[in-house]
């Protein structure tokens, strides 16, 4: 039996967050498991859009801010080799969002970097604590390379 059937990986899309993505590419193709990506947007305003909605990837919003962050999930996705539908943009709180899709998706290891764009000056992010905290699966918090 394969260790690893199902690897998420976590995106904030910040600088070295390609190290991560290289990071779980690898793991998949040692594992031979099933790769998929979410990015939680927390970066863009998304007003009269609740926590929790799922972003339609092939649906032209006309918001330009939101097509960029599509554009970059899906040049992951397609790099990565995972399908749109393994692939998740949802409005919410990284934290939240993460353990919601892992669960979902019956992830059974989930990748993320140590710190992101909340975490520099924490030894691990924000979004990494949290997630080991309520993670019903394993967590792999891969150390992000100093600059
Ligand atoms: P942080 O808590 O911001 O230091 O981020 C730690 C790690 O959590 C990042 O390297 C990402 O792997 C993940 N992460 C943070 N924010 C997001 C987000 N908006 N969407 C997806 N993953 C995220």
């Amino acid at each position: 039996m394969n260790e690893y059937q199902h690897i998420l990986l976590a995106v904030d899309f910040s600088e070295r967050c390609d190290y991560v993505a290289e990071k779980a590419k690898s793991l998949a193709y040692k594992y031979q498991s099933k790769l998929s990506i979410i990015h939680v947007l927390d970066n863009i305003p998304m007003p009269d859009t609740n926590y929790g909605t799922v972003i339609e990837l092939n649906d032209d919003s006309g918001y330009d801010l939101l097509e960029v962050e599509k554009a970059k999930l899906k040049q992951l996705g397609g790099y990565l080799g995972v399908s749109v539908d393994q692939q998740r943009l949802v409005w919410g709180l990284p934290k939240q969002e993460i353990i919601v899709f892992a669960n979902e998706q019956q992830a059974d290891l989930i990748v993320l970097g140590s710190h992101g764009r909340h975490g520099l000056a924490l030894l691990l992010g924000s979004t990494v604590n949290a997630v080991l905290h309520h993670a019903m699966c394993d967590v792999m918090a891969v150390r992000l390379p100093t600059l």
